[in-house]
C-alpha cells in the first residue's frame, strides 16, 4: 500500500520490476507520465546498496525527465531505468538483450537511452530486441554522441542570460569560467572560443586540461578556484551538487549556465538563494536539455542538423523562464517547473495514457 502513495505522491504512473537470475538481471522502470508521448529517459548502471535506494532513485530521475522533455518542447514524457550492478565489471550482451526484452514487452510507452554507467554499445545490445531505444550509433542510423548538441544547447542558452544580465547577447570579450573540461565542455569552449570569449577552465584530470588548451586559448585555474573567481559567466560542466550554501556565498557571477545535472544541492534553497543574491540561473534541466533534443531526433531518422536547429529553441524557453521569474517574482528553477507544468495541463486533456501503438 505505501508503494502506491509513493506512486501517488509524485504522480508516476508505472513501475515495472524485471528479474532475470540466469542475466544476472535486476532491474527497475518507472514511467512518470506519458501525457505528452512515450516516457523516455535514460538506463542508469549503478551498484545500490539497496532495491528501496534503486527505487527511490529510478523515480525522482523518471519525473525529472516529464520536465525536461515538456520544457524542451518534444513530445515526450518522463520514465527512467535502472539496473541494479557493477558497470565496470557486470556488463555482458545477455543482460542488456534481456532487459531489452523487458523494454519490448512495454509496447513503446518506455523508450531508453545511455546514463550513467551505461553506453552506446548496451544500446545496441538492447536494440537487437526492441526498437524502442536512442543513442546507438551513427553507423547504425542513430544519433551517436550527444555531446556536441548538449555543448550548442548551452551555448545558445547562455546567450539568452547574456541578454538579460550582460546588456546583449554577444559573449565577445566576457569571462566565462567553465569547470570540467569533458566532452561537453570540449565542444563549448570551442563555440566560446569562436566568439571571443575570455575562457578560464579547470578539470581535476590533467590530460583534459592539456587537451582542450591544445584547442581554445583558455586561462587555466585550480578547481577550488572557480568559486572565488570575479567573472560574467560561471559553467558548470562537471558534477551535480556544486551550488551549495558553502558555494553560493563565495559566488561572484551574474550568470550560472552550464550543463551538469542537479546542479543544486537543494533545489528550494540553493535557487532561492541565487535569485534573492541576484545572479541569474539556468535551471539545468532547461539549457541541458540538447542531448535530449539530439535523441529524441533519433525517433524521426536521425538528423545532425535537424538536431542542432531544435537545440536552438532553448534560447527562446530561456527568454520564456526569465520572463515567467521575474512577473511573479520567483527564481528560475520554479519558473520552468511551472512553465513544464503548464504544457502538461494544457495538453492533458487531449491524452493521458500513452498506449505506444
Ligand atoms: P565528462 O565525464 O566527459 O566530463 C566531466 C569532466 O569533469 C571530467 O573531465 C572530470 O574530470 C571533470 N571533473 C570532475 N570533478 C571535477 C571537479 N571537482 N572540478 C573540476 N572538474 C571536475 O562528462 P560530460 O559528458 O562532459 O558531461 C558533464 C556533465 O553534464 C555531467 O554531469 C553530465 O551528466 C551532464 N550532461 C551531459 C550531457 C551530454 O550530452 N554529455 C547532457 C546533459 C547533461
Amino acid at each position: 500500500m505505501e508503494y502506491f502513495n509513493l506512486l501517488e505522491n509524485q504522480g508516476h504512473e508505472q513501475v515495472v520490476f524485471c528479474s532475470n537470475k540466469e542475466a544476472g538481471l535486476k532491474s527497475i522502470i518507472a514511467i512518470h507520465n506519458t501525457t505528452l508521448g512515450p516516457a523516455i529517459g535514460g538506463t542508469r548502471m549503478w551498484h545500490y546498496a539497496t532495491t528501496d535506494a534503486a527505487l527511490k532513485d529510478v523515480l525522482r530521475l523518471a519525473r525529472g525527465m516529464t520536465y525536461k522533455a515538456a520544457v524542451a518542447g518534444l513530445n515526450l514524457g518522463g520514465g527512467q531505468a535502472v539496473i541494479i550492478g557493477n558497470s565496470e565489471t557486470g556488463k555482458n550482451e545477455l543482460l542488456f538483450r534481456t532487459f531489452g526484452k523487458f523494454i519490448a514487452g512495454l509496447g513503446g510507452r518506455y523508450i531508453t537511452a545511455e546514463d550513467v554507467g551505461t553506453e552506446m554499445r548496451d544500446m545496441e545490445f538492447i536494440r537487437m530486441e526492441t526498437k524502442h531505444v536512442t543513442g546507438i550509433s551513427k553507423a547504425l542510423g542513430g544519433s551517436g554522441d550527444p555531446a556536441p548538441v548538449s555543448a550548442y544547447g548551452v551555448y545558445i542558452g547562455m546567450k539568452a542570460c547574456a541578454k538579460e544580465k550582460l546588456g546583449n547577447d554577444s559573449l565577445e570579450g566576457k569571462k566565462v569560467v567553465v569547470q570540467g573540461a569533458g566532452r561537453v565542455a570540449h565542444y563549448l569552449c570551442e563555440h566560446l572560443s569562436n566568439e571571443n570569449a575570455d575562457i578560464y577552465v579547470t578539470d581535476i584530470r590533467e590530460d583534459r586540461i592539456k587537451r582542450l588548451v591544445s584547442f581554445v586559448k583558455a586561462v587555466v585555474v585550480k578547481p577550488d578556484e572557480v568559486y572565488d573567481i570575479k567573472g560574467d559567466i560561471f559553467a558548470p560542466c562537471a558534477l551535480g551538487g556544486i551550488i551549495n550554501d558553502d558555494t553560493i556565498s563565495r559566488l561572484n557571477y551574474k550568470i550560472i549556465a552550464g550543463v551538469a545535472n542537479n546542479q543544486l544541492e537543494d533545489e528550494e534553497k540553493n535557487g532561492k538563494a541565487l535569485f534573492e543574491k541576484g545572479i541569474l540561473y539556468a535551471p539545468d534541466y532547461v539549457i541541458n536539455a540538447g542531448g535530449l533534443i539530439n535523441v529524441a531526433n533519433e525517433l524521426e531518422g536521425y538528423r545532425h542538423d535537424r538536431a542542432l536547429k531544435r537545440a536552438e529553441s532553448i534560447y527562446d524557453i530561456i527568454i520564456k523562464v526569465i520572463e515567467i521569474s521575474k512577473k511573479m517574482n520567483i527564481p528560475t528553477n520554479k519558473a520552468s517547473n511551472l512553465l513544464a507544468e503548464e504544457r502538461l495541463k494544457n495538453i492533458g486533456g487531449i491524452r493521458n495514457i500513452y498506449s505506444g501503438f
